[in-house]
């Protein structure tokens, strides 16, 4: 049965196309949902895949139920929604420090401030490499903790 049912959409999605296909089906059962009193139980076609991202399905996403409220079960979000998530490894700017694996080097992305110990875009940048999960060290054997979400540029050393 199963191996019937992929083998007739395999054969309507390849000669309309998938995505066709998919936009169909919903417009359908949209159709049926509405006259059968139901509207707003049929599912729908999101973003393609490369748009997306893991979802780490969090605690704080999830509805009294247990349900992940941020990506619906799917289990892949907008890049936008894991940076407002807090992912690991998923930045607003673009590297975080998270996504990094130990051994690698980094600067950390310049930020606005007064330039003497509060940020400021006219201080030096240091060079520092990952050393744990959440522990960087500039070489001085000095370990400095650092969060998982903190936007970085990764530095690549020849
Ligand atoms: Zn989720």
């Amino acid at each position: 049965m199963r191996d019937t049912e992929e083998q007739l959409v395999r054969e309507l999605g390849e000669r309309i196309g998938y995505g066709r296909l998919m936009h169909v089906a919903e417009h359908l059962w949209r159709e049926k949902a509405l006259s059968s009193g139901l509207q707003g139980t049929e599912l729908t076609i999101g973003p393609c895949a490369r748009e997306l991202v893991p979802c780490p399905c969090p605690e704080s996403g999830r509805d009294v139920a247990g349900h992940c409220d941020w990506c619906c079960g799917t289990a892949r979000v907008t890049k936008r929604v894991a940076v407002a998530i807090g992912m690991p490894g998923i930045s607003g700017r673009g590297a975080a420090f998270g996504a990094l694996e130990r051994g690698e080097h980094f600067i950390c992305w310049p930020v606005s401030g007064d330039n003497s110990g509060h940020g400021g875009y006219l201080g030096a940048q240091r060079l520092l490499v990952k050393t744990g999960e959440l522990t960087a060290n500039n070489g001085n054997g000095i370990e400095s903790s650092m969060n998982t979400r903190m936007d970085v540029i990764k530095v690549l050393l020849r």
